[in-house]
């Protein structure tokens, strides 16, 4: 399939799959049209590339539903001054979306396979101002914090006290949190003050497992 197939695609995959499921922040809709999802995922599921859900990856991961990556950043309430923070860097498909949407995105990934193909993939993208760095995320990148947004694409069994420590107060934290294998919901966590958090349900969703120190067993 050309390039120009590929972006009918990405214009009718942003149509169908995510302004008509109520996303409406212009920013994150501009940055979806953009990034060509198709150069993230696996060589032989390029065809499948603006299917409308998760696809196996390298390393028995998965690249998240398009709309999924959207909604979480528009939950992020990004201006574009922003640091953030990504936890399960994957494919580096939410990373490329990132870096569009904010100053400076750091992307941490436990698999260091999969960080150096991000790696690789981000730089041929022209996405300077996103550093992978491969890790336990679950304990978030101490050496850039603090962030004004968090965002973890792997579901644990609670919001790592290590993540809610790293973010700056008025920031937001969005995460899938449940089950290992089973019911999770989106949680937004926004820090507003030393001690003090506010959380809301967005809706629920089916997770990878964050694994790691504050996640599960690996
Ligand atoms: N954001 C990714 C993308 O755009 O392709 C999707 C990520 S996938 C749903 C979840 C990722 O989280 C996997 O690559 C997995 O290896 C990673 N992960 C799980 N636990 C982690 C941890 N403790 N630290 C960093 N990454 C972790």
């Amino acid at each position: 399939m050309s390039r120009i197939d590929f972006a009918a695609r990405r214009q009718a995959m942003v149509a169908q799959q995510i302004e008509a499921r109520g996303i409406t922040d212009p920013r994150v809709l501009a940055a979806m049209r953009e990034v060509p999802r198709e150069d993230f995922v696996s060589p032989g599921w390029r065809e499948e590339a603006y299917h409308d859900g998760p696809l196996p990856i390298e390393a028995e991961q998965t690249i998240s539903q398009p709309y999924i990556v959207a909604l979480m950043c528009e939950a992020l309430m990004l201006q574009g001054d922003e640091r953030v923070l990504e936890i399960g860097t994957g494919s580096g498909y939410a990373a490329a979306v990132l870096a569009r949407l904010a100053a400076e995105v750091h992307s941490v990934e436990c698999i260091a396979e999969l960080a150096e193909l991000a790696t690789k993939r981000l730089a041929s993208h022209h996405c300077s101002n996103v550093a992978v760095h491969a890790g336990d995320g679950s304990l978030g990148w101490p050496n850039a914090a603090p962030y004004d947004a968090i965002v973890v694409t792997a579901a644990g069994p609670d919001l790592p006290a290590a993540l809610k420590a790293q973010l700056k107060i008025g920031g937001r934290l969005v995460m899938p949190v449940g089950e290992r294998h089973g019911a999770q919901e989106l949680l937004r966590l926004t820090r507003t003050g030393e001690h003090d958090e506010q959380r809301e349900v967005l809706l629920p969703v089916r997770f990878v497992p964050l694994t790691g120190a504050q996640g599960w067993p690996g």
